[in-house]
């Protein structure tokens, strides 16, 4: 394709960018940049515009952890595992912003230590490496885990962890690299139209940009386009609160670290024949209403982040969204860090909300073709960072090839192993 660009005031005093683009990505966080990258792998010609300067949204909020251990099972492990081979081939090019040092999950009961046993077969029947730990070898591997606590681990050697805070620049310097991308941050998208040549992309400082095809990735900002799309009864916003500790200097947590809550939360051991069994009363209500399940990572300067909780809102409601940090929940965070590690202190140096839209549906995320040229993605909730990469490969691949995201479904449900 020819591209041209010169500019124009058409009427309406819009400011004509007249450069048209194989495809326009809205939105640069995981999904939108990962779609970016895919886009320029095919050798397309890639407009990619963020509101912020840098990435803010959850893709920056997160844990990092990439744990297709803990997807469900099916479609979503696959994606996965998939997503961890990309990360994998991107690594030397984002200089220690991605590393490989496993997952493990500790179980705090005998019954989640036999989930633990369970998983390990259908891993070893499926061909996902994992290896069981004994409480002494978990110990071993996490100086300050409390006997007490310990019932035995699942270690998983394949997974990953990101600093995402430093991911996402790294990516984006890698992008704007490549001449085919134009990468335009600070620009916040007000309108896209369908048109007879492809679509227009209207910013609010009322530039026009020409695209033959748009893919909007906009996280949880779900009222600025196609609200009627997106504010489903089906979609929900989750608010997470985070924290993390000071530095401890002679400790060290290698990869991630997932415990007993995160076994009864994550949806890969609810295919666990002994799932149903697991006893409720060993949970703290508190715990469960709030949806807190603990989860362990440390960064390079010797700071642990933990977390997390979850309070869900009413997509359709934007405003209902609230935006303090509640002690109470930082406080029981705590508390139950305490019970699993004895660590040298508990001093923590900042704390975080994060946010992110989460498709209720069966389908867990909502691709949608709203026209032949419009494509969205959101909703992904608490699996972008593990799974989006291959999702977007996908989703990118399906759009170029001139096919509507909705039939995604059935091709996933071909490819999973
Ligand atoms: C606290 C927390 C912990 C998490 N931990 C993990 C984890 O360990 N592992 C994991 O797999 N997942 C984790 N997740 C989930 C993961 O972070 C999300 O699934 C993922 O980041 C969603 O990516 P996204 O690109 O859809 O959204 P976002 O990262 O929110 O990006 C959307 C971007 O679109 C931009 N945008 C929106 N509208 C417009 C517009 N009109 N014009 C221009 N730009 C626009 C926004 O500015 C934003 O940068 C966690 C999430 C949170 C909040």
């Amino acid at each position: 394709m020819i591209s041209f660009i010169y500019n124009i005031y058409n009427t309406d005093n819009i400011e004509v960018l007249l450069m048209k683009f194989d495809i326009a990505i809205v939105g640069a966080g995981v999904l939108g940049s990962f779609a970016a990258l895919e886009a320029l792998e095919a050798g397309k010609k890639v407009l990619l515009i963020e509101a912020g300067q840098t990435a803010r949204g959850a893709t920056v909020r997160n844990f990092g952890q990439l744990v297709a251990s803990g997807m469900a099972l099916g479609k979503w492990r696959d994606l996965g595992i998939r997503s961890l081979a990309i990360y994998k081939k991107l690594q030397p090019l984002v200089e220690g912003a991605i590393w490989q040092q496993g997952s493990t999950y500790i179980a705090s009961t005998a019954e989640e230590a036999t989930l633990l046993e369970e998983m390990y077969l259908i891993n070893r029947a499926q061909g996902y490496p994992s290896k069981l730990l004994t409480p002494a070898q978990c110990q071993e591997r996490f100086p300050g885990l409390r006997a007490d606590y310990c019932h035995g681990g699942l270690y998983y050697p394949e997974e990953m962890s990101a600093e995402s805070g430093q991911l996402m620049p790294r990516l984006w310097s890698l992008l704007s690299a490549n001449p085919s991308l134009t990468l335009k941050n600070v620009t916040l998208v007000r309108e896209i139209k369908e048109t007879a040549g492809g679509t227009e992309i209207i910013t609010s400082g009322n530039e026009k940009y020409l695209a033959d095809r748009v893919l909007i990735c906009c996280g949880h900002q779900l009222s600025q386009l196609y609200p009627q799309v997106t504010q489903t009864p089906d979609m929900k916003l989750c608010k997470l609160q985070m924290l993390r500790t000071e530095p401890y200097p002679g400790t060290r947590l290698p990869g991630n670290l997932l415990t007993g809550l995160t076994i009864r939360r994550y949806e890969a051991f609810q295919s666990c024949p002994s799932f149903q069994n697991l006893p409720q009363s060993t949970v703290d209500p508190r715990c469960a209403q709030l949806g807190i399940h603990m989860l362990f990572r440390q960064s390079e300067d010797g700071s642990i982040i933990v977390g997390d909780s979850h309070e869900y809102f009413d997509s359709r409601d934007v405003h209902s969204i609230d935006y303090e940090v509640r002690e109470d929940i930082n406080q029981l965070m705590l508390d139950e860090a305490k019970n699993i590690f004895a660590l040298p202190h508990w001093r923590i140096s900042r704390s975080w909300n994060g946010y992110y839209s989460q498709d209720m549906s069966a389908n867990k995320v909502l691709l949608r073709s709203i026209s032949d040229n419009i494509h969205l993605a959101t909703g992904i909730g608490g699996k972008g960072m593990t799974t989006g990469p291959a999702l977007m490969r996908d989703a990118v691949q399906q759009i170029l090839r001139g096919g509507a995201l909705e039939g995604l479904e059935a091709l996933h449900a071909h490819s999973v192993t």
